[in-house]
């Protein structure tokens, strides 16, 4: 018997004397005891919001970038700990990898973004700055930075790790502690996990407690600097979402909940067309990974009409192939629903949707799942048949959380974005099609209904990721019922940790606040050459003023011949009075950055290892021959980028010798810390 303890304040809390148990899917047993030991919910918000908040937040996102990825090696190094489990929750080891591989590789993902994408400091910044009045005097800047409260992790007992570090890898990356409560059924493996996130001794104390059983009083204590995020049905999102705590201060909440997702069959398909078989190929998986309790899962399949009956036939056929029964079971393709309540609440739904659709496969009569008893949590694989999509309401409304979905027929494009749309809101739609065109009308007509179109053909190879797997680089979410939240997405996911606040201030000031230089803020002068100096050494707003040089129409003709760049604006004098840029033969703009770079590079060995790029160039004012042009090299930001070298980012000025600025950009180079 499991008995999973809750973290609090830093100390494990067991199962109390009004602990209730789990009754396990597969052998219809008790598995685990749960809760029953009263938490100490001030105790638990004192402990993040006065403890874990201000640790993280002394760090820098990379700082806390490189937990997670340290965090990431260390789960990953004791996986097969909670592969040992996962089979309790009725899921197939294939199951458990996409729910255990899938939440140490988001974690991963977020700990390389953080570094590549964040600066090494306490504040992202967030777009360009914003020049707001006319001499530049008075800039404006939008910033974020950590929420100071508390994030609660409401999780689905579908994913119990997935669902657990999904959440916590941006929320730790933004700077903020979480409370994480999983669902009962599940919350087992969930706190195995965590307590490996525990035991590694990575995360400084009061950044993440648990809660195993119900959230108690918590909720009513939110306040206006903490977050909700949540993960269930749309009836339990509502009512927490409701929560007069919550409304009063504005507490965000966020919720991925519902969802009736479609898979569309383009019309330029048909059953020899590759795009037909990634279809069903698709299909499949998705009717029969984690039993079909995945959010994302497709539980509509809009086919072209002529082809309803093919794939009914195809798709069943396949299904009828799929062995159920017990997880650990050779040759077992499908696991069982994660509770005998929950395989009720399928059989409900199952029996909601034949009122509207014939069945053609999944019939209960006779169905005996492998090593396992047929009344434990099983369900065959389930797949319907609507031939009147548009009078159907049920079909659009009602979700079967398991191995069940429905075949509609369309008869065009516009039909089938329209039935995708009935759906009122998903997390994701899906089209397989070869058709650009079509691709573009579906996007057009039905985007704005889901929060990811995810669209695979004969081209994708095995690139494509599948319709039902969220990437931590894409967002996860989608509008109306699906919940109207959004997680992921790379940065954008740790934004919802974080208040945007709108600067503004003197160009010293916002460099102050920014940590890096904007045009406008002090300058300071070294002896030494810059390229002379080491990534610690150089400053924030050292700037060199170099020498003049004069273009000669010599160095025109020399530069057109030598690179073959004999455009007639450079080469004909008449030509080039004909076009409005210029008034005659100009010096072309890289002609322009060569010499920018021979006036201000240091020839000799020294810390600055290379020159990575060039970001935001704009030629502003031709260069005639005969004009003189120099340069101010200032250095703009620095990020670590690894053990040995830092990236360093010159804010690079090009003006001719009346003082008038001809070019600008950014110039990155990677700086050693030592000589
Ligand atoms: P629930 O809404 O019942 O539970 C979700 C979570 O909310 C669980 O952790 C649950 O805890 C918790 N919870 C329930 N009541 C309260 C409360 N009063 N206060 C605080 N927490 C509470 O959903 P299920 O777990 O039954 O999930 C099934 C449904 O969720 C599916 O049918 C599907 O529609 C949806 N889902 C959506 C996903 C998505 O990403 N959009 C993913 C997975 C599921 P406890 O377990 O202790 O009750």
């Amino acid at each position: 018997m499991l008995k999973p303890e809750s973290f609090v304040a830093g100390a494990w809390i067991a199962p109390g004397a009004t602990a209730t148990p789990v009754i396990g899917p597969v052998t219809d047993t008790e598995i685990a005891l749960v809760g029953g030991a009263a938490l100490d919910t001030d105790a638990m918000l004192a402990h993040a919001r006065k403890v874990g908040g201000p640790a993280l937040r002394a760090m820098t996102f990379h700082d806390r970038a490189k937990i997670l990825k340290k965090l990431a090696l260390y789960i990953d190094s004791r996986k097969e700990e909670l592969y040992a489990i996962n089979g309790l929750t009725g899921a197939t080891r294939r199951d458990g990898a996409v729910d255990i591989e899938g939440g140490i590789g988001t974690m991963f993902v977020y700990a390389a973004k953080g570094r590549r994408e964040m600066p090494d400091a306490q504040v992202y910044v967030d777009g360009d700055i914003e020049q707001l009045g006319r001499s530049g005097a008075f800039l404006g800047q939008h910033i974020a930075t950590p929420l100071q409260g508390v994030a609660v992790h409401i999780n689905a007992f579908n994913f119990p790790v997935w669902g657990m570090l999904e959440k916590l890898a941006p929320t730790l990356l933004a700077g903020v502690p979480a409370i994480v409560k999983p669902a009962t059924q599940t919350c087992y493996l969930t706190e195995a996990c965590f307590r490996m996130i525990v035991d590694s001794g990575l995360l400084p104390d009061g950044a993440v407690q648990l809660i195993i059983g119900r959230t108690g009083d918590l909720l009513d204590k939110m306040g206006p600097q903490d977050v909700v995020s949540f993960t269930g049905s749309a009836d339990t999102a509502q009512m927490l979402r409701t929560t007069p705590a919550l409304i009063r201060n504005s507490t965000r909440f966020l919720a991925e909940q519902d969802s009736l997702n479609a898979a569309i069959l383009g019309p330029d398909a048909d059953a020899d067309s590759p795009e037909f078989a990634l279809f069903l190929k698709e299909a499949v998986a998705e009717i029969t990974t984690k039993a079909g309790q995945k959010c994302t899962a497709m539980r509509r399949l809009l086919v072209p009409a002529h082809l309803a009956d093919t794939v009914a036939a195809a798709l069943s056929d396949r299904l009828g192939q799929i062995t159920v029964g017990h997880p650990d079971a050779d040759g077992v393709r499908m696991g069982a629903l994660a509770s005998l309540a929950q395989k009720s609440d399928v059989l409900a739904k199952i029996a909601q949707i034949g009122t509207e659709a014939k069945m053609i496969c999944g019939s209960l009569d006779g169905f005996a799942p492998v090593d396992a008893d047929a009344d434990a949590a099983f369900i065959p694989p389930t797949l319907f048949q609507c031939d009147d999509p548009d009078a159907a309401q049920i079909i659009h409304s009602v979700e079967a959380f398991g191995p069940v979905s429905t075949i509609l027929p369309y008869h065009d494009v516009a039909h089938a974005a329209e039935l995708a749309n009935r759906g009122e809101g998903s997390l994701v739609a899906s089209v397989f099609t070869h058709d650009p065109a079509v691709a573009r009308d579906i996007t057009l007509s039905s985007a704005a209904w889901h929060g990811r179109l995810y669209i695979n053909n004969r081209d994708t190879g095995r690139d494509a990721t599948g319709h039902g797997s969220p990437m931590p680089h894409m967002i996860h979410g989608g509008p109306g019922r699906a919940g109207g939240g959004e997680e992921l997405g790379g940065v954008r996911g740790v934004m919802h940790y974080m208040q945007r606040t709108a600067i503004q201030g003197t160009p010293e000031i916002l460099s102050a606040i920014t940590g890096q230089w904007i045009k406008g803020a002090p300058i300071s002068e070294n002896p030494t050459h810059p390229f002379q100096r080491t990534f610690t050494e150089i400053a924030i707003g050292e700037t060199i003023h170099t020498a003049p040089r004069t273009v000669s129409m010599e160095d025109i003709e020399h530069f057109a011949h030598f690179t073959g760049d004999t455009f007639y604006a450079h080469m004909d004098e008449e030509a080039a009075k004909r076009n409005p840029f210029f008034p005659g033969r100009v010096a072309h703009g890289y002609l322009l950055l060569s010499f920018a770079a021979g006036l201000f590079v240091e020839p000799n060995e020294g810390p600055v290892l290379a020159n990575t790029g060039l970001n935001g160039l704009s030629f502003q004012k031709p260069v005639s021959a005969g004009d003189s042009i120099k340069v101010i090299l200032t250095c703009k930001r620095k990020t670590k980028r690894t053990d040995t070298y830092g990236e360093v980012a010159w804010n690079v000025i090009l003006t001719n010798q009346d003082d008038e600025q001809v070019a600008e950009y950014e110039l990155l180079t990677m700086v050693a810390y030592t000589r």
